[in-house]
């Protein structure tokens, strides 16, 4: 069984099919996907949690869990509100994580300063709620400054909680990638993994550790080969993980099993999969 890390279930591109692309991710060997409560506002955080009540105990439908958290762009937007309806989700058992939080400096919907500022505020709730953190990481071509920026917060604000989390859709390089896996985190490799240019992505997923990966749609977005332009579905994690098993010269039977045990043992849940 695959667990599809990082899927943007609420996304209203499922409004006419959600429980059908659930079934086909169940077909697919899908065991369980990581809801994302980012919504397409902070008001939305909650969706994700909806989502996952809605289905889990369906037989035929993956187990489903779910986040919650203030994407990059809406960093401004953070006031009491906000942050008293994310300590309220984090709270619930189903909302394993908080996330996706980051830095994003390449579309830099928020100003700089505001995003790290937010960034800081949202860390601090997760670390009193003990939830791993989703990061997104995003720094402008050809350089590493979000990386930079992002691994100094998080060294003095997360390393200490112990928590951990995931690098969602990493885009980073080696020496990012074991940065972060030193922080306690897993990296998680998305679609973009099997394009054509992402080569040196590709270089950096051969050298990881078994016991460091994840993998994930991000779904809606980023569908992998040959589905590349079309909306996304955790039904294809198959084909990442495909693609990472070549990588690493294992069978992809083993990249389900190991990349199961790591999202497991990071947020200290049971081996069952499925409802
Ligand atoms: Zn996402």
């Amino acid at each position: 069984m695959l667990i599809d890390s990082h899927a943007h279930l609420d996304s209203p591109r499922y409004a006419d099919d959600r429980e059908l692309m659930l079934r086909r991710a169940w077909e697919a060997g899908v065991g369980a996907v990581l809801a994302i409560g980012i919504g397409e506002e902070p008001a939305q955080m909650h969706q994700a949690l909806e989502i996952c009540r809605q289905f889990n105990g369906q037989p035929g439908i993956p187990k489903l869990y779910a986040s919650a958290g203030v994407y990059p762009h809406y960093t401004p937007e953070i006031d009491d509100t906000i942050l008293a309806k994310l300590e309220v989700l984090l709270a619930e058992p189903e909302v394993i994580a908080c996330g996706e939080i980051g830095l994003d400096y390449y579309h830099e919907g928020a100003p700089r300063e505001t995003q790290r500022k937010g960034l800081i505020c949202l860390l601090e709730i997760a670390a009193a709620r003990k939830r791993p953190i989703l990061i997104h990481c995003r720094p402008k071509d050809n350089t590493s400054d979000a990386w930079d920026d992002l691994l100094e917060i998080l060294e003095v604000h997360w390393r200490p909680t112990g928590l951990g989390g995931i690098m969602h859709c990493f885009g980073g390089n080696y020496e990012q990638a074991g940065r972060s896996l030193d922080l306690g985190f897993l990296v998680s490799f998305a679609g973009n993994l099997t394009y054509p240019k992402a080569q040196p992505l590709r270089d950096v997923a051969a050298r990881l550790p078994l016991d460091a990966v994840l993998v994930e749609t991000d779904a809606p977005w980023l569908a992998p080969a040959p589905y590349r332009g079309k909306r996304n579905e955790p039904a294809w994690v198959a084909r990442t993980a495909e693609t990472l098993a070549e990588l690493q010269g294992v069978e992809a039977q083993e990249i389900a099993s190991v990349t199961t045990k790591n999202f497991n043992r990071l947020f200290d849940l049971g081996p069952d999969v499925g409802n």
